[in-house]
């Protein structure tokens, strides 16, 4: 058995993959808003000081992966809520926790990123300045002065963001012994995708995003890939960014990958 951290399990993906790890003998130690071992707001950095410090306590015996699922939604108000969690929420966690996992036996790290992240390219980011300068205040900022659009751009800034900042880490990570990817999920039948559908703003939107295969993600279908990321099957990935989107990416934009 080995000890996985997990941000995010209290329902949707996190929930699945908490389930399908349990499964294969992990144990997990959850941080969330509620139903975790560890309960912290991820969007303020107070909240992330005490979740990475009540993990660490809790992971006396070492930590042999992690798994960062929380995020919010395009619709959330404030957007800079969003840009919050979804980036910062997840890179602090990241930085804080490699010491510990590079100390773990076949560690491994997966970050849950969306389609969404290929929707606006890096230098074109209006948000990776601020990200890069680690300036939570600046990221709220420019997205909350972004009218209508500042949720999309809050969602889609913050994803492109973090598969940047794990791309970015490829070096380091892998030196220190540790696997760290990426999971890229089309619409999932969520308690966000559902927020998200009946926002009167970007529902339409959400709804019209109808992928080749023809139906929704069920959580299971992204926790299947997550855990093998996470098992020793996935030994020579490092660095990737695996699409799990029922071929949307591919039908949106075929000649770019
Ligand atoms: P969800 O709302 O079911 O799960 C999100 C989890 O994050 C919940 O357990 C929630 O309590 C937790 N969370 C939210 N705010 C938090 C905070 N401030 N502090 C701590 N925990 C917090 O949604 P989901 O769809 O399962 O989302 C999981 C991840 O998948 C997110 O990062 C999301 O962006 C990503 N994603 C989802 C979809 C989709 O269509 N559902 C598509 C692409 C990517």
């Amino acid at each position: 058995m080995s000890t996985i951290v997990m941000s995010g399990c209290a329902t949707g993906i996190g929930a699945a993959t908490r389930k399908a790890l349990e499964a294969a003998g992990h144990k997990i130690i959850g941080i969330d808003i509620r139903d975790a071992e560890v309960i912290a707001d991820l969007s303020t950095a107070q909240g992330r000081k005490q979740a990475i410090a009540d993990v660490l306590l809790q992971c006396s015996e070492g930590m042999d992966g992690a798994v960062l699922c929380a995020g919010l939604g395009v619709q959330v108000k404030p957007a800079g809520k969003v840009t919050s969690v979804n980036y910062f929420g997840a890179v602090e966690l990241l930085d804080a926790f490699l010491p510990e996992l590079q100390k773990g036996h076949r560690p491994a790290a997966v970050v849950i990123s969306s389609v969404a992240s290929a929707h606006l390219a890096w230098d074109r980011n209006p948000l990776a300045a601020a990200f890069e300068a680690g300036d939570e205040a600046q990221a709220a900022a420019i997205v909350e002065g972004a009218g209508d659009q500042g949720g999309n751009l809050a969602y889609a800034g913050s994803k492109n963001a973090l598969t940047v900042a794990v791309r970015k880490r490829v070096e380091t990570w892998g030196k220190a012994g540790v696997r760290l990817n990426t999971v890229a999920p089309g619409a999932t039948d969520t308690p966000l995708l559902q927020a998200g559908l009946k926002d009167p703003l970007y529902g339409e939107s959400i709804a019209r995003f109808v992928p080749p295969l023809g139906r929704r993600a069920e959580p299971s279908e992204i926790a299947a890939v997550i855990a093998f990321l996470m098992s020793p099957a996935a030994s020579y990935v490092h660095g990737a960014q695996f699409v799990i989107d029922g071929g949307i990416d591919a039908l949106m934009r075929p000649t770019a990958f």
